[in-house]
């Protein structure tokens, strides 16, 4: 394979690395969330509308369930980005994150159902489904509302999302739910051990 058609197929990591960094310097500029959540929701816009930057090792989905992959951790822990691939037909059950978060569609299309805690515990929908297309952003907190249940909105293909998280979300204690709305302490992991090289600079 000659080196121009290598080139030409390599991800172009310096979008995430760009992402990542302009994110931490919004993150020491800004100590409001509603602030963080609109400049960090203009960043990700951006960030997914090309397609070109996601190693396909980051983006591979599994017969077993979704998958996320974590693509970068704030040395702080102040926020982590992940990509969510999503195979055909496959969900999430209904849980919280307990943090902040930001969720854009790389490729492929979402169904978002958000749902509410009554008095009494119970869980409640707060009606029809969201569907999020390629290109749009989404965001929840803990002040608007944390709980909700995604799906790929493709029967047939793969969706990919990447959501940006208030925290270490892998490292993060919180809930999944049953229908009735009890939960279920839930820690999720990633489903990678090893992360895409943003820092090489020679490429
Ligand atoms: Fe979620």
């Amino acid at each position: 394979m000659n080196m121009q058609a290598v080139l030409s197929v390599a991800p172009r990591l310096e979008r995430l690395r760009g992402f990542v960094t302009s994110f931490a310097e919004l993150l020491a500029s800004r100590s409001r969330e509603d602030e963080v959540l609109e400049a960090g929701g203009a960043l990700l816009a951006r960030l997914v509308s090309r397609d070109d930057w996601l190693p396909d090792a980051y983006a591979r989905p599994s017969p077993d369930g979704y998958r996320q992959y974590l693509l970068h951790c704030d040395s702080r822990e102040r926020f982590s980005v992940v990509s969510f691939v999503w195979g055909p037909g496959q969900g999430t059950p209904i849980h919280d994150h307990r943090v902040w978060g930001l969720v854009g569609v790389l490729r492929g299309s979402e169904r978002v159902e958000t749902f509410r805690r009554r008095h009494d515990g119970e869980l409640k929908s707060s009606g029809a489904p969201e569907y999020l297309r390629e290109g749009d952003v989404d965001a929840f907190s803990l002040r608007t509302g944390d709980i909700h249940r995604v799906s790929n909105a493709r029967e047939h293909e793969p969706s990919i999302s990447v959501h940006v998280y208030g925290g270490n979300i892998g490292a993060v204690e919180r809930a999944t739910y049953d229908a009735q709305g009890r939960p279920k302490r839930f820690i999720s992991g990633y489903a990678n051990d090893t992360l895409p090289n943003l820092w090489d600079r020679s490429r």
